[in-house]
């Protein structure tokens, strides 16, 4: 046998895969070759893992033709190495672990079956264990990719609610672009986890293999649109959305509705990556079909790839990620607190885990976390939810306490005077209000995103035990409650 097959091998790979995938071997280098195995070498370790976990097969059936069409009976079975892992792999063989009767050393092939099965079931160990160096590539792919570290799947609570959409999610993790899911959509209402859930997807791409992911709103994706045509600069950003991502992750796709020119362009570049196989990621408040002012052949489009909704979590799922999220925090959680917020706190696991982190805060104040504490807190606000007040009435309390006008709290100006008002009124309509995030959009004038920012950003203040916040909040809800 003789290179002149290699040669053709590396010709039909290339043949047979798109430019991306073939990336990860153009540069395989072989090392031995025998009648019955062939030993290559990768150039590194986010290449040996990809090929392993996810090319393997395809290599193999590309082999398997090049022997057909050179008349070569029989089989070859590649091993694959990574360049500089080597000698010390050479040295385990000839120390007596000599695998194959052929005459040279290579690793045992079943320490590369036991290192691919650790690698699919733990890529991070494997990650790290194995390289001699950091993964160096993630680094530069996550500043690029916009991700948030915490949102993996290791820190994602499974109940009946969520389960099949983390299955699918998994599933894209593990062969994004493979044609089967894309694009993945996932669905349902604000604060289940959807954002958690797809980003958990960029992050386990970004840490197993060198694919370029990037995660965006639907909002940044007009702004940047808009961006472009100010500054006539289409065209290069155009293709930037095009060429510079293996898998684009784009959250909250309803927004684009009824923004007509915004669609058409995303609608472009959705069809221009799926056509290259890159992995699409869309999330969304409503299933497709139920967009309101999104064109048809968008709808049937986000719709075709698989659509899986995340729903409420039930109370045992509740009680799971309270305690999840205790233990993380390194917070004992008493299991009868746990029950209660578990069995008063049942809108989303964004409300969960703000009561958590509150009741968490006052307890590093006044000593442990207690039942008692807990009711003080959770009582005011998911009790008198019946007594609800009303969100013009949030709204004049704050405008009176703070001095502005609601003119003012209603309006764009982004200066702390009032933004910091604004805020603190979207939060409390939110906890003393039965109205959702669109519901609130609606009265502040805003998008529902912005009350969830503006929301989510007290609550995260309230976490940093923000003293002054504290006090603002409470007397505003004296006077608001009384
Ligand atoms: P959505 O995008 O659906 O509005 P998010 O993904 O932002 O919701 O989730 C809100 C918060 O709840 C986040 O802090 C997220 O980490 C947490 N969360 C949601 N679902 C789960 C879950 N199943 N396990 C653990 N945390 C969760
Ligand atoms: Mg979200």
């Amino acid at each position: 046998m003789n290179t002149k097959i290699w040669d053709h091998f590396i010709q039909s790979l290339k043949d047979s895969m798109n430019d991306m995938a073939f990336a990860y071997v153009e540069d395989m280098v072989l090392m031995r070759m025998s009648d019955t195995q062939w030993d290559v070498s990768l150039s590194d370790m986010a290449k040996f893992n990809y090929v392993q976990s996810f090319l393997s097969e395809r290599i193999s059936e590309v082999l398997q033709k090049v022997l057909e069409e050179e008349k070569i009976e029989g089989h070859i079975e590649l091993n694959y190495h990574l360049a500089g892992a080597q000698l010390q792999n050479q040295n385990r063989s000839v120390s007596g672990m000599l695998p194959f009767n052929d005459g040279y050393g290579v690793r045992d092939s079943s320490a590369i079956v036991e290192e691919k099965a650790a690698f699919v079931a733990s890529p991070r160990r494997v990650l790290s264990e194995n390289s001699a160096e950091p993964f160096i590539a993630s680094v530069e792919l996550r500043k690029a990719s916009n991700l948030t570290e915490r949102f993996s799947f290791e820190n994602f609570v499974l109940g009946n609610s969520n389960d099949v959409a983390y299955a699918a999610a998994k599933a894209v993790a593990a062969n994004p672009g493979s044609g089967d899911c894309n694009p993945l959509f996932i669905y349902g209402g604000v604060g289940l986890g959807k954002t958690h859930l797809m980003q958990a997807i960029g992050n386990e791409i970004i840490e197993t293999s060198p694919l370029r992911v990037r995660y965006m709103t639907s909002e940044d994706f007009a702004n940047d649109y808009i961006d472009a045509i100010q500054a006539k600069s289409v065209p290069s950003w155009r293709a930037r959305m095009r060429d510079s991502y293996d898998v684009l992750l784009i959250d909250d796709i309803q927004f684009i509705a009824g923004k007509v020119e915004t669609q058409k362009e995303f609608f472009n570049t959705f069809n221009y990556l799926v056509s290259a196989n890159k992995q699409i990621v869309l999330t969304s408040d409503k299933h497709p079909s139920e967009i309101a002012e999104l064109e048809e052949r968008m709808r049937s489009r986000f719709g075709g790839g698989g659509t899986f909704d995340i729903q409420l979590p039930d109370y045992e799922t509740r009680m799971a990620i309270l305690n999840k999220k205790a233990r993380a925090d390194g917070v004992y959680l008493p299991n009868d607190v746990a029950a209660y917020i578990a069995s008063k706190v049942a809108t989303n696991v964004r409300d969960l885990e703000g009561c958590l982190n509150r009741i968490m805060t006052t307890a590093r104040v006044r000593g442990g976390i207690t039942l008692e504490l807990a009711q003080r807190i959770i009582d005011p606000i998911y009790q008198t939810r019946n007594v609800m007040v009303g969100v013009d009435a949030v709204i004049n309390c704050v405008c009176k306490y703070f001095g502005i006008s609601s003119e003012e709290i209603l309006g764009k100006s982004r200066a702390k005077p009032f933004a910091y008002p604004r805020q603190i009124a979207m939060y409390l309509a939110r906890s003393h209000t039965t109205l959702s995030y669109p519901d609130l959009g609606r009265a502040f004038g805003k998008d529902h995103t912005t009350v969830l920012h503006g929301v989510q950003r007290i609550m995260d203040d309230l976490a940093k035990k923000d003293q002054s916040l504290q006090n603002d909040i409470k007397r505003l809800e004296d006077q608001l409650l009384k």
